[in-house]
Formats: structure tokens, sequence, C-alpha cells
């Protein structure tokens, strides 16, 4: 599925939108930014993506202001949402909720929950426990009933991703060589 570079209807926000985030892998490399993913080994890593393909996404993202590319202490890059990004969430997770929606027949396969009291959020974002609509880093995304682990070996950052955990806590892992 590849979708055309350029959207007829220049008057229509949503077509605007999609030439930013409709490619394929786009919203699977925020999502994995929400996550806690920043090296692009990791990104390559987790989604499986053909790595031209990957530095293309990165370098568009980037392009919009999705996303900053920072050198990191160690030396390598990192590459971070940004304000602009971080915006997106609500489009992520309405997206996530109509696929547990539709397609999880055995339950949520991710659950999100207010970090601090437990509480879960609903679709609107906001906790049943407290009533506060969540900010994204204090969302704390665990496996749910649905979840299949896979069959494969899990690689680290997999393992950190299924593993209870804020958003945009930056997941490490040992820096592969290149
Ligand atoms: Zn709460």
């Amino acid at each position: 599925m590849t979708l055309p570079k350029t959207y007829a209807d220049r008057n229509c926000p949503l077509a605007r939108t999609l030439e930013v985030v409709g490619e394929r892998w786009t919203l699977l490399i925020v999502r994995d930014a929400f996550y806690g993913v920043r090296r692009f080994g990791d990104f390559a890593t987790q989604l499986g993506i053909p790595r031209a393909v990957l530095t293309s996404r990165l370098k568009s993202l980037v392009q919009e202001g999705v996303l900053t590319r920072d050198d990191d202490s160690a030396g390598g890059v990192e590459y971070l949402l940004t304000a602009k990004g971080i915006a997106l969430w609500p489009v992520v997770h309405s997206l996530m909720n109509w696929g547990e929606a539709f397609y999880s027949p055995d339950g949520p396969r991710r659950v999100l929950r207010h970090d601090q009291d437990g509480g879960l959020l609903d679709a609107q974002g906001r906790c049943q426990e407290c009533g506060s609509v969540v900010p994204v880093p204090a969302i704390r995304v665990e496996t749910g009933p649905g979840f299949q682990p896979s069959d494969s070996v899990q690689d680290p950052v997999s393992t950190a991703i299924n593993t209870p955990r804020r958003l945009l806590e930056p997941i490490t892992t040992p820096r592969a060589s290149r």
C-alpha cells in the first residue's frame, strides 16, 4: 500500500495531515517514539522496517518538526518527539482505541493507565480514578488481556515496550555496533 505523496484537496486539513503522517510506517515510528524508542537501530529492530525506508521516514518527520534529531552523550543520534509531535498523541490514542474496539476479540492488547494512581484512561484520555486528563509523560502503558506474546525470541526493544512503562521514558538498550 503506497499512499500518494500529495493529496488533491488543498483545503482539507486531514489531507494536509496525511501528507505528514499518512505514509506507511510513519505513525508506527511515532508510536514507538511515544514508547520511548529513540535510536535508529532500535526503530529498525522493533518495526522490522527496511533501513532505507526508515531513513526516509525519519528525515521527513524531522523536516516537518515532528521529531528532533539530537546527538546523545555517547556520540550517537537520538530522535525525540517535539511538542508538535507529542500533539499527535490523541490521534495515536484514538487509532489504538479503534483497533482495540474492532480487532481485539480477546480484549485490549495495550492498556493505558494514569501512572500516579493506576486509574484506567477512557477514550478521551481521562483517568477514571481521579478524573484528570492525564498528560502524556504520566501515562503508563501495559500489555492487556488480548496481548499475544511473540513465539520468536523477543528483541530487547520489544521486551522493554512490553514491560509496564511510562510514555516517553527512554528505552536504553546496549548500543549495537553498526
Ligand atoms: Zn488518575
